[in-house]
């Protein structure tokens, strides 16, 4: 599908009609910038310096801030069997499909993967069969997650040709697709890319809205047409300073979530990657927002909220504790209540 995107920052502010900040051009060196129209066009032209969206996809200056951090805490790299897969976990693999995105996310923690001069290309025929090879020799994998970059940037036809793959290996029963197109590139989900992922089973789609701005009629229709033809789709939400790190914007996220019929899955930490750490709002703050929605917001509302360990540990779920003396604190936090245990017989 042809699409026309913007390329630079200063494209972008002029667009807006707005000053480019003076830092944006030394932070786009190292990280580019890639915006759709159709997002940029969300952003506030009244102040579009604080708008939650220009931070997610405009230049920062925060990006230069800690280089010694490392491009990749997780150790990914380090759990890459064959080239472009990632596995962790017994039962499921990250496939990374390609580099490329609708929007650059400044909060990418897969920067190291299109930062100037090391972009991944596309998976070509050659990884995607070495990639299938290693899942026939590993029949525990169960899963596979595509991944990137974002895979509804491959065209259909290609992405029709790696979920075949995947699918004749024999072992491959749950395929998660993770985008956030439907968010940033909505006119993408189109009928024929639809109706070539209907024929699959064991279909997920893993999208990615992080504030209520992004719930448009338009990225809506675009989660709508995956729900119509069968694709139950989920959200996760990156926990972003100076973006959503509110208990009512998150609010406002998730309840607009669940009217559209995606459920919020997981809330995660900033992981701690070079070019990113400015958005680390600290787990506490997470703690905080899931305790302020327990009484008062609906179960179906509410993400897991985790962290990815570094070194490869492991994506950990973190929960408010109410356990308090040999009772529990009630969700009101105004009393503390017992718990009957166990029959003694
Ligand atoms: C996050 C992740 C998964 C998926 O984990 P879930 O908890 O099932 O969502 C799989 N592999 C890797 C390497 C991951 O980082």
């Amino acid at each position: 599908m042809k699409h026309e995107f913007i390329f630079s920052a200063a494209e972008a502010a002029r667009l807006l009609n707005t000053a480019l900040p003076e830092q944006c051009g030394a932070v786009e060196q190292l990280y580019p910038v890639q915006i759709t129209p159709y997002y940029l066009n969300l952003i506030d032209r009244g102040d579009p310096l604080n708008d939650p969206l220009w931070k997610q996809c405009m230049p920062d200056a925060g990006e230069l801030l800690d280089p010694d951090a490392s491009f990749d805490p997780l150790a990914e790299e380090t759990q890459m069997p064959v080239s472009r897969v990632i596995h962790r976990f017994a039962d499921r693999i990250v496939l990374l499909s390609t580099g490329r995105c609708a929007v650059k996310c400044r909060f990418c923690f897969r920067k190291r993967t299109w930062k100037t001069g090391a972009e991944l290309p596309d998976i070509s025929d050659r990884e995607l069969e070495d990639a299938c090879r290693y899942l026939k020799n590993n029949p525990q994998i169960q899963e596979a997650l595509i991944s990137g970059g974002d895979p509804l940037m491959l065209s259909t036809s290609r992405l029709h040709e790696i979920l075949t793959m995947l699918n004749s290996t024999g072992t491959i029963s749950v395929i998660r697709i993770g985008s956030r197109v439907p968010v940033t590139w909505p006119a993408r989900i189109d009928h024929e890319l639809v109706s070539m992922l209907s024929g699959f089973d064991g279909l997920w789609l893993m999208t990615h809205f992080n504030h209520p701005a992004e719930v448009t009629p338009e990225s809506a229709a675009a989660c709508k047409k995956f729900i119509k033809a069968g694709i139950p789709v989920l959200n996760q939400t990156v926990l972003l300073r100076g973006v959503n790190d509110d208990a009512a914007i998150l609010e406002k996220l998730f309840r607009k979530l669940i009217r559209i019929q995606v459920k919020p899955h997981y809330l995660f930490h900033v992981d701690p990657v070079r070019g990113v750490r400015h958005f680390a709002t600290g787990i506490e703050k997470g703690l905080e927002i899931l305790k302020e929605f327990r009484p008062r917001l609906s179960s179906l509302a509410v993400p897991t909220f985790a962290i990815d360990l570094p070194e490869g540990g492991g994506k950990v779920a973190l929960q408010p504790d109410y356990r308090c003396g040999d009772g529990f604190l009630s969700i009101n936090g105004g009393k503390v209540v017992k718990y009957p245990g166990p029959l003694n017989n």
